[in-house]
């Protein structure tokens, strides 16, 4: 009775329990199959790879891809321990290549090897962000404006500059919607037009951090799509009337603004270091801003007038300062022009 226990009924060799040998077992088992053919899809506009329906951008190489694909080709009994691949991919024509596999593993303690052919069909497919850009789908506007005057051509080329890097951001961090689909500048401002909502949003938020100011959503119902309302939202963002370092006019004094909150100004006089704040309607005039300041060397000092010389005419120009201006001949300080007038910035 011992003997016939210890023998496997399917091959006769020798069996521990008495049933179904290991090797007998393994040779029942299919334990690897493979997908005759699998298609891997590419932008041909953008170079992003379609996944189980879903588009995402990797930068990596067509045969990396190829190999990850054949991987998940490849479905091995859950009982298979420690597989190796073995894998040569071919281009058999331009769209068209073949993957030979061989898989050795273990399974049930015996070694195993098998090998199999996938077929790759390469395709080519516009993504869904090439198709929304071709289409010129929107779902936003950034409108930027500046209270009572014209944004500064400073200002336009840091909002295009923030647009672009919070467009770059998203992207990196797989928000393939987020994508700026034109930058017009026109009479009024800058307008950025962009594809998901988040994107404006952000572009927004990150332009009023910059430059000061604050912005406003407006959206416009512009129809129904499965169901749900479709929005276009228009983020207004409105710069300050003044920014940081502009020179004004303040009850008939120079003063440089120092910051900017609402419709409040802070202000530094020019003449005395005081601070103040005061609304922005209380400006007078504006000047200009520290942007655009000469530099000049101060030629004499006597008392509270300095003589500063202008490079032009090679003339010294008496300007009056505040008796404890530590300004000295010598030095080089800043100054702005007001019509004949010239103003000490320091
Ligand atoms: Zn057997
Ligand atoms: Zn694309």
């Amino acid at each position: 009775m011992r003997i016939k226990e210890n023998i496997c009924p399917r091959c006769g060799g020798p069996s521990p329990d008495g049933g179904t040998c290991a090797r007998c077992r393994v040779d029942q088992i299919r334990w690897m199959e493979c997908d005759s053919r699998i298609s891997v899809i590419e932008c041909p506009s953008c170079g992003a790879w379609k996944e189980a329906g879903a588009w995402t951008d990797l930068n990596r190489e067509r045969t990396d891809i190829a190999t990850e694909r054949i991987l998940r080709a490849i479905h091995l009994h859950p009982g298979v321990e420690s597989p190796g691949f073995d894998l040569r991919i071919e281009d058999i024509s331009p769209n068209r290549s073949r993957a030979s596999c061989t898989v050795s593993a273990s399974l049930l303690g015996i070694p195993v090897q098998e090998s199999c052919s996938i077929e790759i069909v390469w395709q080519k497919e516009q993504c869904d962000r090439c198709s929304r850009m071709s289409g010129s789908y929107y779902e936003g506007v950034v409108q930027v404006r500046a209270k009572g005057r014209k944004p500064y051509p400073f200002e336009i080329a840091t909002a295009a500059g923030i647009a672009q890097e919070t467009e770059g951001a998203l992207q990196e961090g797989g928000e393939r919607l987020s994508f700026i689909s034109r930058i017009d500048e026109n009479r009024d401002g800058l307008d950025i037009t962009v594809g998901s909502q988040r994107i404006g949003q952000e572009i927004s938020s990150n332009i009023v951090r910059r430059l000061g100011g604050r912005f406003s959503t407006h959206p416009k119902l512009v129809g129904e799509k499965a169901g749900r309302k479709v929005y276009r939202i228009t983020f207004s963002v409105r710069l300050p009337k003044y920014t940081r370092e502009d020179i004004i006019i303040h009850g008939g004094r120079y003063a440089e603004v120092i910051a900017v909150d609402k419709d409040n100004v802070r202000i530094r006089d020019l003449f005395s270091g005081a601070t103040r704040t005061v609304k922005d309607s209380a400006v007078e005039r504006l000047i200009g801003n520290l942007r655009d300041a000469e530099c000049v060397m101060i030629a004499f000092r006597d008392g509270d007038m300095i003589g500063v010389l202008e490079p032009a005419s090679g003339k010294t120009i008496e300007c009056q300062v505040h008796p404890s201006s530590p300004l000295c001949a010598g030095q080089e300080i800043r100054i702005m022009r007001d019509g004949i007038d010239l103003i000490v910035i320091g």
